[in-house]
């Protein structure tokens, strides 16, 4: 049974997970490129170390959760990064959203040093990590899988099991796609209902109960209607994924039509200064071309 756990990156999503890892009574050490997002989690309990390298010398489990591939390319096979120390019988996790290629080419790094590796990335955003709530997916061996399984199950609400590696990430980026169309979707009908002087609180009273709810729209338009964009999910993480999709989709030779759509919305966003913003700032690009700026009536 695993005791030992390294976590790298602290950001957003590994933040949560490494909280409810400490939560569950494992032995951590953490390790973040930004220092100043360790001290919390030295008070709680967990070892700080300095680089990638330090953090892997104990760890029976190797877990990360990282921006984008550029990040995992440095982290797991820059100087001082995993690669540099993980030995056989050891097992690394990419909880990273990236394209299932970098899966399959982590994969074959640590098989040639002998260890084990699972792509996980997970749905959910900042409450699902921090509550233990995730939904992940998970892709490799199936006794690695087994191993680690326990694990998974203290951060997240569901596990699901798609067999050999890079399936996880491919998963990940077919799930995105439909975020980022829900997203669109939510975007263009919140500027309508405005420009055709609609009460937005009832439209989001329908969109609440009718047959195309979904809690992501829900979630999302209440807080549209607030003018509350505080990241969960970072606008900038969504081009990055949107961009993803539509390399993996080309990769296939499928078509996702709608997809350069939102592609330019976003980084329409991106360019007007939104980024850092959640991904429903990408309303903010629509808002631009009618306009307009969406909110309830009572917020006015
Ligand atoms: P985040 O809050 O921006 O955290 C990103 C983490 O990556 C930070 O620890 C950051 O370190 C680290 N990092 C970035 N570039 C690095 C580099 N070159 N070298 C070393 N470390 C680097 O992002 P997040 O929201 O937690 O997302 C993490 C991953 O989960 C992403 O792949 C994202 O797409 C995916 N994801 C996010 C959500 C969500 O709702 N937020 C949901 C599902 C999946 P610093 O602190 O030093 O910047």
């Amino acid at each position: 049974m695993i005791k030992t756990i390294c976590y790298l990156g602290l950001g957003v999503m590994g933040g949560g997970m490494a909280s409810n890892l400490l939560k569950a009574g494992y032995n951590l050490t953490v390790w973040n490129r930004s220092v100043e997002k360790s001290e919390p989690f030295a008070r709680k309990g967990a070892r700080v170390v300095d680089t990638p390298a330090d953090a892997v010398r104990d760890a029976e489990l190797v877990m990360y959760s990282l921006s984008n591939d550029q990040a995992v390319e440095e982290v797991v096979f820059g100087a001082n990064g995993i690669l540099s120390e993980i030995k056989q019988g050891q097992i690394a996790i990419d909880m990273s959203t990236v394209l299932p290629a970098t899966s399959l080419r982590e994969q074959e790094a640590y098989a040639k040093r002998g260890v084990d590796f699972i792509d996980a990335p997970v749905f959910g955003s900042k409450n699902e990590s921090a509550n233990a709530k995730l939904w992940i997916m998970a892709a490799g061996s199936k006794a690695a899988f087994e191993k680690v399984k326990p694990v998974l199950e203290h951060l997240g609400q569901s596990i699901h099991y798609f067999g050999k590696n890079g399936n996880a990430t491919a998963m990940k980026l077919v799930g995105n796609l439909i975020v980022a169309l829900e997203l669109e979707a939510l975007a263009e009908g919140l500027v309508l209902a405005q420009k055709a002087g609609l009460d937005l609180s009832t439209v989001m009273d329908v969109v609440k109960v009718a047959d195309f709810r979904s809690p992501l729209l829900v979630s999302n338009g209440r807080n549209i209607l607030k003018r509350d964009f505080s990241p969960s999910f970072a606008l900038k993480l969504m081009l990055k994924d949107a961009d993803l999709i539509a390399k993996f989709s080309e990769s296939l030779e499928s078509t996702t039509p709608a997809l350069p759509v939102v592609q330019k919305n976003l980084e329409s966003a991106v360019a007007l200064g939104f980024g850092e913003e959640n991904a429903s700032a990408l309303i903010r690009a629509l808002e631009k071309e009618a306009g307009i700026e969406v909110k309830a009536r009572s917020a006015s």
